[in-house]
């Protein structure tokens, strides 16, 4: 029997979850949740106890060490665990440490797929990240190591870099440095999938004025063939999102 569910949860609004997901909260006992994740989720599982074991910072190890602790702890006690994880639990969510500790202890698990930050951006863009005959390619990077440090690549026509967003203008020069043009379209979108997203068009050189607009919000970085506009509706894009409820967007 299935004693700890891994579930994405979407880019955070609750209506991203997938129904397989929204499925295994309703039969939760306990949900380890992350930061990340709209409250609302709470009305999918609202018999359970929910307990937040979201993390702050970019290599706290110990935080993880008693993720993993807390996931095999209460799956021992034989509830059913559901791990609520922001996103896409593959991408960037530290899945690999936590499907070692449920192996080591000998506790079998499911994991449900969830919207990445990078397809809910592209989705509020109206931008494909794929073009054909143009995008081929499409490369999920984070721009922090695991040192703190701050890295860029140029290995796909399309990049999406997390975990930049305090860190625009760094970031600009990085992406100059691996090959990109300083026309090179970049979009920058931040709370992707919710109410209140800010979508922004920017350029390589300009990147650096991104920072006032999404400071302090979860942001994705998309740079090349697919921050690109499309034609048809380049024009257009002023009109979409001047409309109530959607979210602002600045034009260099
Ligand atoms: N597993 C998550 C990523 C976790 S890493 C996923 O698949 O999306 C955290 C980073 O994800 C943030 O620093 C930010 O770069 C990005 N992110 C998460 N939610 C976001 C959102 N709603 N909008 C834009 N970026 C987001």
């Amino acid at each position: 029997m299935t004693r700890v569910t891994i579930v994405g949860a979407g880019p955070g609004s609750a209506d991203l979850i997938t129904l397989r997901g929204a499925r295994a909260l309703a039969s939760a006992s306990v949900v380890l949740h992350d930061a990340l994740v709209d409250p609302a989720l709470r009305e999918l599982a609202p018999q359970a106890e929910w307990i937040d074991v979201g993390k702050r910072g970019f290599c706290d190890s110990t935080a993880q060490t008693r993720i993993n602790a807390l996931l095999v702890q209460h799956a021992r006690a034989g509830g059913h665990v559901v791990r609520l994880k922001g996103g896409d639990p593959s991408v960037f969510g530290r899945l690999d440490e936590e499907l070692q500790a449920l192996a080591e202890a000998g506790i079998a698990c499911e994991v449900v797929p969830g919207v990445t930050a990078a397809i809910a951006a592209a989705a509020d863009l109206q931008r494909p990240l794929t073009r054909r005959g143009t995008g081929r390619s499409v490369a999920l990077s984070t721009a922090m190591t695991r040192a703190g440090e701050l890295v860029a690549t140029r290995g796909a026509d399309t990049e999406v870099f997390y975990m930049a967003g305090r860190q625009l203008a760094a970031l600009a020069r990085r992406l100059a440095a691996a090959g990109w043009a300083p026309e090179t379209p970049v979009a920058v979108v931040s709370r992707a999938g919710w109410s209140d997203r800010h979508l922004s068009d920017h350029r390589v050189d300009t990147l650096p004025e991104a920072v006032v607009l999404h400071g302090g919000r979860p942001t994705v970085v998309i740079v090349g063939v697919g921050a690109t506009a499309l034609p048809a509706t380049a024009s257009s894009m002023a009109d979409t999102l001047a409309l109530p409820a959607l979210p602002t967007v600045s034009k260099p």
